[in-house]
């Protein structure tokens, strides 16, 4: 009986890879760009005909191959960018996988030709699915020219899925301005059908710019530029005025490399908020450099998304910088911070920081860059009464949990209650970190400081749910990944969750994006706080007696209370105290569990009677 296993031919095994490296013209085109930016070419010249479905040639003049490489750099793997797993953290290069030249033998006609400077005649090699049909020796110019004829000839399905030649030629011009933006030192040249279309000369990043987008441009770019120990970033984004409707001249480079983040894409948008109408996009360019450990650039066979070590950073870092720059260039020429009106609008420069995000921060060294007088959030405001001034919130910053507790204890109607009455100068013992011990007028009470607190905070919500809750924009808003059903149960809870603070974005299918939250919740942990949320709401969901917003406020008040095991100052005790005097009903959680226990002075006096 025969077997059934076998292993499948090269070609037919690097077609299969070649579906997810060359889908179209325009990766082949992307792949070979690269190729010759990695073989330090200064000039790239790249030839189409027919959108590149009859014709994709890229002619560079860089180090060129030998003749045994040349032979080589088609078989799978073949690199010499990486030559153990280590590497891949130090990746300079734009290649370093090994696939491109292995995929486009197995789906195109291919010729090369290569010389190298050190050898007096060059090689050029033929190869159709993914063998080496002719080898000979041939006089050229040294670097490299590859071509690839009838791409998809021998994998007709792919070939029907390629669109109009239009569309296309849009791919592969888009591919071409990416690598031409990203190294603008380098000339570039594009034909297509016998005419020129592109003729850039190298220069620098402001030049390749107006290039790319137009003299136009000349005077309409900001220059964005921000340089610390862990992350530069530069470029440019265009003034407000240059904002179009569709998103359009949109860059994003990681060590040159094009990427697509959606993320990054928001923090540019957030500070361009209020500067540009809500359904415009603005157009960028910027390039990030930053450490190559720093991220992951092998998360995607086209290399086009990345990850990085920490995106928050990075995005706050993006917004940050894109602030500045356009905080700069409305400032008066005497440079006197006096921001122009739309500026002075912008929440960076209205807030200063919560504690949460100094925090956060001021374990990066980032921090530095931020906390530098030139910042866009460090920007004083001449008017600035009524708010809290930035420096004395680095100064006298209180802790979490005090600012928590004295914020919720201004908030709801006043009731006495004697049992709560604590002389306000008492001297007040936390027991084992959960519980207080509390002098009153007629005796003493034992305070569960979670359970007391949990009541504090289910009346605030209540109460807050009918009027909108302060909520504070995030600086780092945070990406939600969800299942569908979790996704379906958020998206429900989107309206409740917005009456108590949380400003939560659909954003793409199942993810969500947390834009803010409320105002006295610490940043940082908002993503945690968002999953452990639904998880209680669903062992709620069964009980049927309780309303949506009922439930949610259950569950919201549960999770933000100050936990059992936290230590508390005096200061921390006696607002708890306070604030759980002022609930409307003091004495139980909203679920029945007590929130202290009261021993009266008649009560202790008969425990100690004979
Ligand atoms: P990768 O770029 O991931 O290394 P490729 O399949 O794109 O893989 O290329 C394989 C190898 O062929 C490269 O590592 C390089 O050594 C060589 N090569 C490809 N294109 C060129 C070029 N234009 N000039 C010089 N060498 C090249
Ligand atoms: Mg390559």
């Amino acid at each position: 009986m025969a077997e059934t296993i076998h292993l499948l031919p090269d070609h037919i095994a690097n077609q299969i890879a070649a579906g997810e490296v060359i889908q179209r013209p325009a990766s082949a085109v992307k792949e070979l760009l690269e190729n010759a930016v990695d073989a330090e070419a200064t000039e790239i010249r790249l030839i189409i005909n027919e959108a590149g479905k009859s014709l994709i040639q890229v002619i560079d003049n860089g180090k060129g191959m030998s003749e045994k490489d040349a032979q080589n750099a088609f078989a799978r793997h073949a690199t010499s960018k990486i030559s153990v797993i280590e590497d891949l953290f130090e990746i300079r290069t734009m290649g370093f996988r090994g696939e491109a030249l292995a995929s486009i033998a197995a789906v195109a006609q291919v010729q090369l030709k290569t010389r190298r400077a050190e050898d007096e005649v060059g090689v050029e090699v033929s190869l159709e699915n993914s063998k080496v049909i002719s080898t000979s020796p041939v006089a050229a110019p040294v670097g490299t020219s590859i071509s690839m004829k009838n791409l998809f000839f021998n994998v007709p399905a792919r070939r029907n899925f390629l669109k109009s030649n239009s569309a296309e030629l849009k791919h592969i011009l888009e591919e071409f301005t990416r690598v031409a933006l990203a190294f603008p030192e380098i000339y570039f040249n594009l034909n297509n059908n016998g005419q020129e279309v592109y003729h850039w000369e190298g220069g620098s990043f402001k030049q390749r710019a107006i290039q790319v987008l137009g003299n136009s441009y000349q005077s309409k770019l900001v220059t964005v530029g921000e340089h610390t120990d862990y992350l530069t970033i530069s470029g440019f984004v265009g003034k407000p005025e240059t904002a179009k409707k569709t998103r359009s001249d949109q860059y994003f480079f990681v060590n040159r490399r094009f990427i697509k983040s959606a993320y990054l894409h928001h923090a540019i948008a957030n500070a361009f908020e209020g500067l540009i109408a809500k359904d415009s996009f603005p157009s960028y360019i910027l390039y990030i450099d930053v450490d190559p450990s720093k991220v992951d650039i092998n998360v995607h066979p086209t290399k086009q998304e990345i990850k990085f070590e920490d995106d928050k950073i990075i995005y706050a870092f993006v917004q940050a910088a894109v602030k500045h720059a356009l905080a700069q260039f409305s400032i008066a020429p005497s440079l006197d911070f006096s921001l122009d009106a739309n500026i002075q609008q912008l929440d960076a420069i209205q807030k200063p920081f919560t504690e949460g995000q100094v925090n956060e921060t001021s374990r990066k060294s980032l921090y530095e860059g931020f906390t530098q007088k030139n910042q866009a959030h460090f920007i004083p405001r001449s008017d600035q009464a009524g708010q809290q001034d930035w420096k004395s919130f680095f100064t006298e910053m209180p802790t979490a949990n005090q600012e928590f507790i004295v914020k919720s204890s201004s908030m709801g109607l006043y009731k006495e209650d004697e049992s709560l009455s604590v002389p306000e100068d008492a001297f007040l013992m936390q027991l084992h970190q959960t519980y207080i011990i509390a002098p009153t007028k007629s005796g003493l009470i034992i305070i569960h400081q979670q359970l007391a607190h949990e009541r504090v905070l289910y009346e605030k919500y209540q109460k807050a749910s009918m009027q909108p809750h302060a909520t504070q924009k995030s600086l780092f808003p945070v990406v939600l990944e969800l299942s569908a059903s979790d996704a379906v149960l958020l998206e429900e809870m989107i309206e409740d969750l917005a009456n108590i603070g949380y400003e939560i974005e659909a954003f793409g299918q199942n993810s969500f994006i947390i834009q803010g939250i409320p105002a006295d919740v610490l940043a940082g942990n908002e993503k945690n706080a968002i999953e452990l949320l639904l998880e209680q709401f669903k062992h709620f969901s069964a009980d049927l007696k309780f309303s949506k917003r009922e439930k949610l406020i259950r569950c919201m008040a549960r999770q933000m209370a100050i936990k059992a095991g936290q230590n508390l100052g005096q200061k921390e005790m006696h607002g708890l105290i306070e604030s759980l005097s002022e609930c409307d009903i003091p004495n139980t959680t909203a679920s029945g569990a007590p929130t202290f226990i009261e021993f009266n002075e008649d009560y202790l006096d008969r425990l100690f009677s004979k």
